[in-house]
């Protein structure tokens, strides 16, 4: 079943964000943070806010955090107190602990004390702005695997008005355009009629390899 109820504790520069994030999506939320300033910074955007060391566990347990589907512990710096969450959080009963890693080590750690995902927002975000950085169209990816990729590349001037079958990526390059987004609505699993224009936004289904060729050749 799918969590409605999240608990963010640490409410810094991530946990703010995506405990925010979760609220517009129209999830209810607790935020947790030790420093009473940035709680009362973000009881007007969070279902609920409190003040509290999460390294106590009785304070978790009063505020019931057991009862919630997914407590997020979102502090970094404090790599001994986001273990010590952790571990809380999973002898609590909380279904599903995700956790905040800021160094492999820090990730292995809190794997090791049975947190069911650990991630690890910087270094992500760093190789996402890579292949943004080398790639100029790439709006967004998602790898399969470690071959195969899915693309948001925006269509430049070069593709405008090309249909599908004129651009035969799938002959030329190996890869298949699956969904083309456009201004006014997203055709998906597109025809061979089907035309581009400039700055459509073309899913593209492929290995590396070939996106690249592919993104290389209409530029
Ligand atoms: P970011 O890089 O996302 O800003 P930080 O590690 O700097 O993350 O911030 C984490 C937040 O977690 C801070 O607001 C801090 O007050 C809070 N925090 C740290 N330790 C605890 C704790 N034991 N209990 C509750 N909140 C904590």
């Amino acid at each position: 079943m799918k969590p409605s109820q999240y608990a963010v504790i640490g409410l810094g520069r991530f946990g703010s964000s995506l405990a925010k994030e979760l609220v517009e999506l129209g999830y209810e939320v607790l935020g947790i943070d030790k420093n009473e300033e940035i709680v009362d910074e973000m009881d007007a955007y969070l279902t609920h806010t409190v003040v509290a060391d999460s390294n106590d566990e009785e304070v978790l347990r009063s505020l019931g955090i057991r009862n919630f589907d997914c407590a997020v512990v979102a502090i970094g710096d404090d790599i001994q107190a986001s273990i010590l969450t952790a571990i809380i959080l999973k002898d609590l009963g909380v279904k599903k602990v995700v956790g905040k890693a800021l160094s492999a080590l820090h990730g292995k750690v809190l794997e090791r004390v049975g947190v069911d995902r650990v991630i690890y927002p910087e270094r992500d975000m760093g190789v996402r702005v890579a292949h943004q950085l080398v790639s100029p169209n790439l709006l967004d990816y998602i790898e399969l695997s470690k071959e195969y990729t899915i693309a948001e590349l925006s269509a430049t001037r070069k593709l405008s008005g090309k249909s599908l079958k004129e651009l035969d990526t799938r002959a030329r390059f190996g890869c298949s355009v699956v969904a083309i987004n456009k201004k006014d609505g997203v055709i998906i699993a597109p025809t061979a009629e089907d035309v581009v224009q400039e700055n459509d936004i073309m899913v593209v289904i492929g290995t590396n390899e070939q996106i690249e060729t592919f993104e290389n050749a209409v530029n």
